[in-house]
């Protein structure tokens, strides 16, 4: 399965031709801090199964060995890479997908650093759009 994806103004496009290794939903305080939001989705793939196939990604040293990659002009989160812990292999966010439902996640990870509040967010009531004042 070939996915594709992007970042938001379009100038970074990339594939990812292989087996995704997993999905993750990661609740890590680099994560929430980077992305400014409160958890990020990161679908692991090998290295060479991902090609950036238009533009050029930005790479912030978001820890000693961490490697976040974004769009400098639009600023969204693509990529992950860390060649200590993670060797040979790349995190997507998978939010930047063409089609997000493409690949389901798995699993929350780092739930150690997740906001105390997301635990009951699927409680929460919802709306199509934004809800109209009374
Ligand atoms: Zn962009
Ligand atoms: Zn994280």
């Amino acid at each position: 399965m070939t996915i594709t994806g992007g970042c938001h103004c379009g100038a970074i496009r990339y594939e990812a031709d292989g087996e995704v290794l997993t999905h993750a939903l990661c609740h890590c305080t680099d994560c929430r801090r980077h992305a400014g939001a409160p958890m990020v989705d990161w679908s692991i793939y090998r290295k060479e199964a991902v090609k950036v196939i238009a533009g050029e990604v930005r790479i912030y040293a978001s820890s000693e060995n961490g490697r976040r990659h974004f769009c400098a002009n639009c600023g969204a989160g693509l990529f992950y890479t860390n060649y200590k812990i993670l060797p040979g292999i790349i995190d997507i966010q998978s939010a930047t997908y063409d089609d997000p439902d493409a690949v389901p996640p798995r699993a929350h990870i780092q739930v150690a650093e997740r906001i105390a509040w997301m635990i009951n967010v699927h409680l929460l009531p919802t709306f199509d759009r934004y809800p109209q004042p009374k």
